[in-house]
């Protein structure tokens, strides 16, 4: 590939964790051409968007133009998929081009996803659709909106090759920042080598991009095991309270980071059901919605097993460690899932555990019974508090249920003023996910372009972009999403 002097991108994970990194170049891109570029975020990152755009700049952002000194490279990783352990995925269609700093200092990297095959691309192409690149730049930028931890998109530039699937699709490559591509997956890759010294170096590496408070810790991997727990007890309770379904959450992607990773067959949910799961692959509902927290905990049991070797002490056993660290998990979770409620709900501080929880509960129950769409719901709940309760009642077909519900709410004094920041009116809709993206793969970036204005301030209700706050027309009919495109 060609050199570019323009910019400095590290290779500290090529350099330090080499056992995890195979050097590779991105296939030739025979007409690239820009689709979307996230210039605020180029910005964060010092990049000069015109300079993006310009010929170099698309190189780039294809993996076919290299800063000197940067090293790009698949990175190697195992995981459990839907519960089975595949000993070796890795980036069979991405390139890790190396890192840099953000505006704060803290180191970025830039990834590329559908740079064509690398060792670890088994049968796959090593392609990737415009569709599907849309989707995960959409989606991400939208959960980044919504203030939750989350991998942002670059561009998507479209390769001018086409990938074949069902039928042949236009190609592109996104380009993706994240605080690292550290996954569970790249701790049972490390793990399953037998390489103490290398799960060590994986460990260490983690803690210094991280969880660099967990050096400090007395046994400093229990330490990054415990911060783990925590930032995805978190992510996970975020992911709840927005009615977010990851829909393939596979070892593979969990992130050390605490982002959300990977979007190919997520979903928000429209109708309140825990059982919801988009995903045409995930039958047994593995990754429906209910099931996010008890996975990601399972995931992390992974995690702990992967780690088992660091974990190990003169006087305590390994395992019973890990146990106990793990058993932070539920605590952390209800907590946040429990107080991110509250907020929804308006709720001051200070008020009996009991009554909050029970009225949250009952809610809870309402909400499903009703099939109620749970962003308008929590939406409409801010005009509730200040007198008008009507747009939230209009969403029950059980009136008396809500309005009895409803006057208990009302008599703790929910607070309007801080419910329209916590409650979006945007989310990324399935039904505008789908219109921008098959608009967009016959060239009319328009509806992108609207969509991603809407999302760009979740919170922030605008004249004009009703369209953006409302559920799919009956005739959308039941969502079916696919991953791997
Ligand atoms: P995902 O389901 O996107 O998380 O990917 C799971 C694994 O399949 C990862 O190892 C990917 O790199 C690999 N993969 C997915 N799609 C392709 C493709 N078109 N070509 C090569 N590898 C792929
Ligand atoms: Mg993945
Ligand atoms: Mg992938």
């Amino acid at each position: 590939p060609a050199q570019s002097p323009t910019l400095t991108l590290g290779n500290r994970f090529a350099h330090e964790l080499a056992d995890l990194a195979v050097p590779w170049t991105a296939e030739e891109v025979p007409e690239p051409r820009l689709l979307v570029i996230n210039e605020p975020l180029a910005h964060e990152l010092g990049l000069d968007a015109v300079w993006l755009r310009g010929r170099e700049g698309l190189g780039l952002l294809t993996g076919t133009v290299v800063p000197e000194g940067a090293t790009p490279v698949a990175q190697a990783y195992a995981g459990h998929q839907f519960g089975g352990y595949s000993p070796q995925l890795g980036d069979g269609r991405a390139l890790l081009m190396g890192e840099l700093p953000d505006g704060s200092g803290r180191l970025r990297d830039l990834h590329l996803k559908g740079s064509g095959r690398t060792p670890f691309a088994r049968g796959g192409d090593g392609l990737a659709a415009v569709g599907p690149m849309l989707r995960e730049y959409v989606v991400s930028e939208a959960m980044h909106a919504l203030g939750i931890p989350t991998t942002r998109s670059l561009a998507v530039v479209a390769t001018g090759r086409g990938v074949r699937r069902e039928t042949v699709q236009p190609g592109a490559v996104l380009a993706r920042v994240a605080s690292s591509h550290l996954r569970v997956g790249t701790f049972q890759y490390a793990r399953s080598t037998g390489d103490a010294e290398l799960l060590r170096r994986l460990a260490d590496h983690a803690i210094a991009r991280h969880h660099p408070e967990a050096a400090d810790a007395e046994q400093p991997y229990v330490g990054l095991f415990e911060a783990v727990v925590a930032v995805q007890a978190s992510l996970v309770a975020q992911w709840m309270l927005v009615g977010f379904v990851h829909g393939v959450m596979n070892t593979d992607n969990m992130t050390i980071s605490g982002e959300t990773i990977d979007y190919g067959p997520c979903a928000f949910l429209e109708a309140f059901d825990p059982s919801t799961a988009y995903s045409s692959i995930d039958t047994g509902g593995r990754y429906a919605y209910g099931n996010q927290p008890v996975v990601a905990e399972w995931n992390l049991a992974r995690l702990a097993e992967a780690l088992l070797p660091l974990l190990a002490d003169a006087e305590e056993d390994a395992v019973e460690v890990a146990t106990q660290s793990l058993g932070a998990f539920r605590v952390e979770y209800s907590a946040a899932w429990s107080a991110g409620m509250r907020a929804k709900l308006g709720l001051p501080d200070g008020l009996d555990d009991a009554v909050t929880s029970r009225l949250v509960g009952d809610l809870v129950t309402l909400m499903q019974d009703n099939r109620v769409d749970h962003t308008s719901f929590f939406r409409s709940l801010g005009a509730a508090a200040r007198g008008d309760a009507e747009p939230a009642r209009g969403l029950f077909l059980d009136l008396a249920a809500f309005d009895a519900w409803a006057e208990r709410w009302l008599t703790l004094a929910p607070d309007a003023g801080s419910m329209d920041a916590t409650n979006p009116a945007y989310i990324p809709r399935n039904h505008l996910v789908e219109e921008c993206l098959t608009a967009a793969t016959v060239g009319d970036l328009g509806p992108l372009d609207g969509l991603l204005h809407a999302l760009s301030a979740p919170y922030e209700e605008r004249p004009g972009l009703d369209r953006y706050a409302s559920p799919a027309p009956e005739s959308f009919g039941t969502y079916r999403t696919f991953c791997g495109t």
